[in-house]
């Protein structure tokens, strides 16, 4: 029998989703049931959104704290946390100054429109002719500007026309990035880990050689750690595996605590500098609420020692992982608790390997049809990701005494 809750959301919703069916109801650190108190574990954590984990008590305790005094003021007047929240971005990424967003589409296009301001009035590029370059196989977001630069048919088919100033090059090849830059480029925005793409590691010190071309080339050079910051590759950002800086930074997901969403862009003076009032805004970025939320988020994660964490258990797990003996299996990679498996071409797809997990308690999600994305909260114990690696092997690796007749 399908369940009623999909039934109605498949009537009166817009199907720009295909959920596996199962309807989740309660949450709980690496946990959740469905409506029949089936228990799974959580390996997606929605795309990096709880690396925290479900409700972490200390983050659910500073959103009701906020709930009872104060939880939107527009930025039309100040609030009393804003000021805390953004040195903490500031902080934690060693840079100077913050632009708080909500979604993380939104805080790539305010990062996009400080590229191009900054290009005009610093660089001083002539008027329209900034150009960005970003990498083949990106994910930035949804917006009809971010889809039009994104080199994946379905995201991009029937939503035309598109923003122009974008040049697409490939990702891991500092020589195509030294060849694309002319003297009108603005910046150059990739992921440092591609996570829709596939979990797609670049080689050893492409992100420092990116970082010198841009430096020498005066271009900015503008990560998107949306999925990748907050501790999920074994450091709180990504870039510090390079020990380089971005000039901006991108974030959102987990800065959300898995409780709302909160974005923001971080950067140098001389970059954010550029805004005015009236330049660009957003009527929730900023709300207190959020930057409660927001706050705690990242308190638990230096605190807890989340991104360690995720470095530790992630080389325990990806070495589990790495003994699984199955002919399905082409690579699995990872750093920190931000795993793929990638399956052979000849399978096709790694949907039906989500869907025996899924039987077995494990809830997981294929991206780009051949690669299996195992990221947990990264509160997950050893004990936990124990049992993922168990049910995995189950799932991939044909029994001993199987035969094929
Ligand atoms: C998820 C994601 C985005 C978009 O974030 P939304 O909150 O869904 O708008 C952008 N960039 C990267 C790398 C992402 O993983």
């Amino acid at each position: 029998m399908e369940s009623e809750a999909i039934l109605l959301a498949e009537q009166f919703g817009a199907m720009n989703y295909a959920p596996l069916s199962v309807v989740i109801t309660e949450g709980k650190g690496c946990w959740v049931k469905d409506e029949n108190n089936k228990k799974f574990f959580d390996c997606l954590s929605a795309y990096s959104a709880l690396n925290q984990g479900h409700r972490h008590p200390r983050i659910v305790k500073a959103a009701i704290k906020q709930l009872g005094k104060l939880t939107l003021t527009s930025r039309a007047f100040h609030n009393n946390l804003l000021g805390e929240f953004l040195k903490k971005l500031t902080e934690v990424s060693e840079l100077e100054k913050a632009l708080p967003m909500n979604s993380g589409a939104e805080a790539v296009e305010t990062a996009l429109k400080a590229a191009r301001k900054w290009a005009y009035t610093v660089k001083k590029v002539e008027a329209g002719k900034a150009n960005i370059i970003v990498c083949k196989n990106n994910f930035h977001g949804r917006t009809t500007t971010i889809v039009g630069f994104s080199s994946e048919t379905q995201y991009r088919e029937n939503f035309g026309p598109f923003s122009e100033g974008f040049k697409l090059i490939e990702f891991n090849d500092a020589k195509a990035l030294g060849k694309a830059i002319d003297s009108n480029t603005a910046g150059f925005l990739l992921e440092p880990v591609q996570g829709e793409g596939g979990i797609i590691f670049p080689s050893e010190g492409y992100l420092k050689e990116a970082r010198k071309i841009c430096s020498e080339k005066n271009v900015l050079l503008i990560l998107d750690e949306i999925q990748t910051g907050f501790g999920r590759t074994g450091k709180m950002f990504a870039f510090q595996h390079e020990g380089i800086k971005p000039d901006v930074l991108i974030v959102g997901k987990a800065l959300g605590g898995g409780i709302m969403p909160v974005s923001a862009v971080i950067s140098t003076k001389d970059v954010m500098n550029v805004f005015r009032p009236g330049d660009h805004g957003s009527t929730f970025g900023g709300n207190p609420l959020a930057c409660a939320v927001g706050l705690e988020a990242i308190k638990v994660i230096e605190e807890e020692s989340l991104s360690e964490k995720s470095r530790v258990n992630g080389k325990y797990f990806l070495e589990k992982l790495k003994q699984i003996n199955s002919p399905f299996i082409k690579e699995i990679r990872g750093k920190g608790l931000f795993i793929g498996i990638e399956i052979k071409k000849e399978f096709v797809s790694a949907k039906p390997f989500c869907l025996k997990l899924l039987k077995e308690g494990i809830l997981c999600k294929e991206t780009h049809d051949l690669v299996l994305r195992l990221a947990p909260p990264l509160t997950a114990t050893k004990k936990e990701l124990d049992f993922c690696a168990k049910k995995v092997r189950k799932v991939f690796e044909i029994p001993k005494e199987f035969k094929f007749d």
